[in-house]
């Protein structure tokens, strides 16, 4: 049994031929599904009845199983989807006035293990297959419009962020099919400006991204130089900072924005100085060197805490101080809000049901799955006053 979840359009139009089905029918399919959130190929009343009978035998439309949901006292929601073999991840909802963002996973842990995500804590499991990053925006979509009884049109999510667990461009192959699928006028009609993939910096796979599919980029910096880098972000020591600035500088020829996002995690007397603020500015401007600077916006994460990492978040005055050095110097820089801390849906908090694969590792030991009950994933907790509207759908 083949999951539909698993094709962009163009995919479908394959299988539909496959089948001996006419190409077209393709977008039908597709628009039932990504439009309409049907799940039922009996339902599908004006598609063809020879293609339901065909598909009926070998095709289903499957979402993930929700291990567990919990709602944030400021409506950030958090869904823990259980992966199977005891590997579960997490898709998070961040509801603002005018827009609705969803945070989407593209592993099962990571594999960068960079030293304040909790993600990279717990090693690597698997990559997600298409069918599993998409499954994650089909549920949180139409769950969404059926909880605020939106009408048909109208939409919840705005805006995709692949800032879940796990790296997108290590997982490249089923990361495209997925950003085409977010993207597609007969799917979610997401603009290119809206669908973020965020980075620690696989240089070669920010080339392909540039000329396949040229969403928003964010990259994580995390430090101005590359000794820190190298100890923060361990792929630094593969494609170090001047490779990345010059990839960046590149993927903007055919970005959907002028300007790449840096994300800078402050870490409390690791990267946050005044000093190092100003190395940064100093990267980023190309001062003293050949290399132009980087068209960006940089935005800092104060550090979301988790048992094991032993760091701490810089305080806010030095976050402050930092974001100020940049200012003056002429970059836009902004610190991020954090969202759902209460439930642990910060950025780097997401690390599901997992075991720290990691340390099994260094003992030796053969990882042992986890299983997931079921039966006893922590309840729905409503802290909030209920969910907010998302109600925003402009293309902007
Ligand atoms: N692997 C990708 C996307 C997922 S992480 C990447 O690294 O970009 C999304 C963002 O959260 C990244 O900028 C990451 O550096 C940041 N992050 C990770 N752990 C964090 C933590 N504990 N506190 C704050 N931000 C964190
Ligand atoms: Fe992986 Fe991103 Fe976490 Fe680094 S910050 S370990 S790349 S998920």
């Amino acid at each position: 049994m083949v999951n539909l979840l698993q094709f962009d359009r163009a995919g479908l139009g394959d299988l539909c031929e496959q089948l001996g089905e006419k190409r077209f029918r393709a977008t039908q399919l597709f628009r039932w599904i990504h439009q309409r959130g049907e799940h039922d190929l009996a339902a599908m009343t004006d598609l063809a009845k020879s293609l339901r009978d065909k598909l009926a035998g070998s095709a289903v439309i499957e979402a993930l199983p929700v291990a567990s949901e919990q709602v944030a006292a400021d409506g950030t929601i958090k869904w823990l989807f259980d992966v199977g073999a005891g590997d579960a991840v997490e898709t998070v909802f961040i509801p603002e006035a005018d827009r609705g963002t969803l945070c989407i996973s593209s592993q099962a842990g990571c594999a960068v293990n960079c030293r304040f995500c909790a993600t990279g804590h717990q090693g690597f499991s698997r990559n997600l297959s298409t069918a599993e990053i998409v499954a994650q925006l089909w549920h949180a979509e139409f769950e969404l419009r059926r909880r605020l009884g939106l009408a048909p049109g109208e939409r919840a999510i705005t805006n995709v962020v692949m800032m879940g667990m796990g790296e997108p461009l290590q997982n490249y192959a089923a990361l495209l099919p997925a950003l085409r699928i977010m993207l597609d006028d007969h799917g979610y009609g997401l603009s290119r400006r809206r669908v973020t993939v965020s980075t620690s910096g696989v240089v070669p796979m920010i080339e392909r991204l540039r000329d396949d599919c040229p969403v928003a980029l964010a990259v994580s910096l995390h430090a101005p130089d590359d000794a820190l880098r190298d100890e923060l972000v361990p792929l630094n020591r593969k494609y170090p900072i001047a490779e990345l600035l010059a990839a960046c500088r590149s993927y903007l020829a055919r970005a959907p924005r002028d300007f790449i996002t840096l994300e800078y995690c402050m870490l409390d007397g690791v990267n946050d100085s005044p000093e190092q603020a100003g190395a940064l500015l100093a990267l980023v401007r190309g001062d003293g060197t050949a290399a132009s600077g980087l068209a960006c916006k940089i935005n800092l994460i104060p550090f979301n805490p988790f048992p094991a990492s032993g760091l701490r978040r810089s305080p806010p005055e030095r976050v402050a101080a930092f974001a100020a050095v940049l200012q003056q110097g002429g970059i836009v820089t902004t610190v991020r809000k954090t969202r759902g801390d209460d439930i642990a849906a910060a950025c780097g908090q997401l690390a599901g049901e997992v075991q720290d694969r990691t340390r099994v590792a260094e003992r030796g030991v053969r990882a042992v799955p986890v299983r997931i009950e079921r039966n006893v994933a922590k309840p729905v907790t409503r802290r909030g006053a209920g969910l907010p509207v998302a109600r925003e759908r402009s293309a902007s």
